[in-house]
């Protein structure tokens, strides 16, 4: 028996998912125990059902349809009571529930456990005989012992959202009503195709992916094999002198790994079942890693890690194969755990309708990107199951951060109907492209873009911006493999500057640290948005720092409306140190012959430090900018990426409304303007109480820069300034939320703040 529950154990750990683990299941305790039939039932809470899910002598098409109310049957019973029961005639028990449906009259003994983790039943695990006689122990003791093995993956499977979404499959009646939860991360619908999209280097990040070309799989695999054979026997030797034969056994035992069956042959099956290779091969190495992992002897353990390695160098060589460029549809659609900015790179920016990320949030970096490309992303779709959705029709809400996965047609038509809605509105608005931001009573408000996109200048220009208001250099940072040089950074700043002259346009210096990371200069910290970031790196750096400013200075060449913004200062000496080396920049390259002017300089309040320094900082500068984005995360203690916390992020809490208030306040006091260039500036109730603070300018998106325009051409500043002295008094987010609404309502502009959010 002992020998049966491993090898059931091995199969099932090598499923590619819960519903085809549970089948396995079903089929071999059938065999194993001989019985007539074997059952699985998963408890489906928010139903309060249990729910037929996989079935060897029942009716196959009872899965899915048999849905026992708590309160009904054996099954229940076995639930309720979280123990076995065994049966010599089920029909016979006050509790026996009929249901004609799964052909179950001629059966009599009935054997049923509860799978239990953690003190919770999941579901039940039943066999039945259509003769009358109990079951013995030792087949009493082998389901109990299998259901406990079966709790620990159904535990996983239930926590990462497998089993919601497979009962979901199965409920004809949830199918199209209920979305996955995630947050608004770019404004929009997208309809479109899923394309997982995952770091190449990550082995567990491997999806699986059904192929049609099997043998061009298995070649691409031998190929591989092969490759990294040949890699290990050149390193060996080229190790000979220096390592001890001892050592070098190593490699031996690498190379006898790649031959063996358990690799080779065990991958190649899998891809005989219609995986591709890349996944066929992640799924062998779990099934063998866990195998290694559970041995008594230490040595052998350790060699799962060899095995991990070994699958890593496999992996370098089959997704650097030609057939794996990747085809992008027409309408993709990104998924993934995690998205980064260099992942859309990879996608042609027509093809590319949404991104669905499992991790971040509204103001991670990827989101803020979304919003300039105009593509509709959800972020923080924690329950996403990013391995089984390659290939399937998706659609991402925007506005409401809600994903569909296969929804029925209907469900498409209607989200068909609202995309074409909000073009409709997006066109409405672009009227507003070539009237000034300007309230009622005669106030002008400029409404600049935020960038770092070359592609959304355009967009930007069309939408009429008043310039760019923050261009986020880092960006062209982030899609190269080296840092651009002097001659490269030129040629971009250059471009935004001239399409945008004589407009303003504020050139952000490299802001990378926290979330933004570059491929080629990683930075590993526990606490990184807490560390080496922003003016801290360039200051630290200032060769990077000093070309940076001298590519600016050039750009600005013979148009002259170049603005630098200084990102993170928490210190004065900070601000001192950068303007003594952009001087020293700008004399440089005067004495190299050029003339150019001193660019205006501003500095970003986004650290709560540099709130209460505003006024000595806009003393030293030429205007102020607030950075909302980080300024709510730092004033808050929230990470802005954290899907967990981002009910707690909010611009609108009192502390961050009080904060950009002082700031306006500061920078008024020592005669600078101060902007605001964080998301805040694009909600278009925070708008609204920011020109009622005296705010100079609001930087944002282009996707919403007419929202906001509208809002403020319906306002007067004695209203906006009504409004913050109401909400100035308030004390918590939602209230001033509410109250705003309220008011927005009042002047008919509901529907504007309702959609923008
Ligand atoms: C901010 O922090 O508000 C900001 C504009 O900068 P970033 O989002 O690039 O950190
Ligand atoms: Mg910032």
């Amino acid at each position: 028996m002992l020998n049966t529950l491993r090898s059931i154990i091995q199969d099932v750990n090598s499923a590619r998912d819960l519903d085809q683990a549970l089948s396995i299941i079903v089929q071999r305790i059938r065999e194993a125990m001989g019985v007539d039939v074997c059952s699985i039932y998963l408890t489906d809470e928010k139903q309060q059902q249990h729910v037929l899910m996989a079935t060897q002598g029942l009716k196959p098409e009872s899965v899915g349809k048999v849905r026992l109310a708590f309160n009904t049957g054996l099954i229940s019973l076995v639930a309720a009571r979280a123990e076995p029961l065994n049966l010599a005639d089920a029909q016979i028990h006050p509790h026996y529930h009929h249901s004609d449906k799964i052909g179950m009259e001629q059966f009599h003994a009935f054997l049923g456990v509860p799978i239990i983790h953690h003190r919770k039943v999941l579901g039940v695990l039943v066999v039945r005989q259509t003769r009358v006689e109990r079951f013995d122990e030792e087949h009493e003791n082998f389901l109990i012992t299998m259901a406990a093995q079966l709790a620990g993956a159904m535990a996983h499977a239930k926590t990462s959202g497998e089993t919601d979404i497979l009962l979901k499959q199965h409920d004809p009646k949830q199918q199209d009503a209920r979305p996955l939860k995630g947050l608004p991360g770019a404004p929009g619908v997208a309809i479109g195709t899923a394309v997982h999209i995952y770091p190449s280097t990550d082995l567990d990040a491997i999806p699986d992916r059904k192929v049609g070309n099997i043998q061009a799989e298995i070649d691409a695999f031998h190929h591989a094999l092969s490759s990294v054979k040949q890699d290990l026997t050149m390193l060996s030797n080229r190790l000979r002198e220096v390592l001890p034969s001892e050592e070098r056994r190593l490699f031996d035992a690498y190379l006898l790994m790649l031959d063996s069956h358990s690799l080779r042959g065990a991958t190649a099956t899998r891809i005989m079942e219609g995986n591709w290779a890349a996944g066929a091969l992640r799924a062998t190495i779990e099934e063998q890693v866990k195998v290694f992992l559970e041995m008594d002897d230490a040595y052998l353990r350790e060699r799962a890690e060899d095995l991990r390695e070994l699958a890593r160098r496999i992996l370098h060589y089959l997704l650097r194969d030609e057939t794996y460029k990747r085809e992008f549809p027409e309408h993709t659609v990104l998924v993934g755990e995690e998205i980064t900015a260099p992942m859309l790179g990879d996608v042609p920016t027509e093809r590319l309708r949404g991104i669905v990320a499992a991790r971040g949030s509204r103001t991670s970096h990827v989101a803020i990107l979304a919003r300039a490309l105009g593509v509709p992303a959800v972020m923080g779709a924690e329950d996403l199951p990013v391995h089984r959705i390659d290939g399937s029709v998706i659609i991402a809400d925007g506005y409401n951060g809600n994903v569909y996965i296969s929804p029925p047609l209907r469900v498409i038509t209607e989200f068909e109907r609202l995309a074409k809605e909000e073009a409709a509105l997006a066109e409405d608005l672009l009227r507003l492209a070539d009237v000034p931001s300007q309230t009622q009573d005669g106030n002008t408000v400029p409404l600049y873009a935020n960038t770092g996109l070359l592609a959304d200048i355009n967009p930007s220009l069309s939408t009429g911006a008043d310039g760019i208001g923050l261009y986020r250099t880092e960006f062209p940072f982030m899609i190269r493999q080296r840092f651009p040089g002097e001659e490269e950074q030129m040629r971009v700043y250059r471009q935004v500057l001239h399409a945008f002259a004589p407009k303003p346009v504020v050139l952000r210096t490299l802001d990378i640290g926290g979330d933004k990371a570059l491929p080629y200069f990683p930075i590993k910290e526990d606490n990184p948005f807490l560390g080496w970031r922003g003016i801290r790196i360039t200051l630290d750096h200032p060769e990077i720092f000093i070309v940076q400013v001298r590519a600016m200075l050039r750009a600005s060449a013979g148009v002259d409306n170049l603005y630098i913004l200084l990102p993170m200062i928490s210190r004065v000496s900070e601000l001192d140190d950068s303007l003594t080396l952009i001087r020293r920049a700008h004399q440089e390259l005067n004495e190299e012959g050029n003339m150019l002017n001193l660019p205006k300089i501003g500095v970003m309040i986004e650290v709560p430090s540099a709130v209460y320094l505003a006024e000595n900082l806009a003393r030293r500068v030429d205007f102020l900018s607030i950075g909302t984005n980080d300024l709510t995360q730092y004033l808050l203690a929230v990470d802005r990426n954290n899907a967990r916390v981002a009910e707690l992020y909010d611009s609108l809490h009192p502390a961050v409304l009080l904060a950009v208030n002082h700031t306006i306040r500061s920078g008024h006091a020592a005669n600078k303007p101060v902007s605001v260039c964080g998301e805040m500036a694009a909600d278009p109730v925070a708008a609204a109480l920011l020109v009622g603070m005296g705010i100079d300018s609001l930087s944002m998106s282009t996707a919403s820069l007419n929202r906001v325009k509208w809002v403020i051409r319906n306002l007067t500043m004695e209203r906006a300034r009504g409004y913050v002295e109401a909400v100035l008094q308030m004390e918590d987010a939602q209230t001033v939320r509410d109250y705003m609404n309220g008011q927005m309502e009042s002047m008919g502009l509901g529907g504007l703040v309702r959609a923008g959010r």
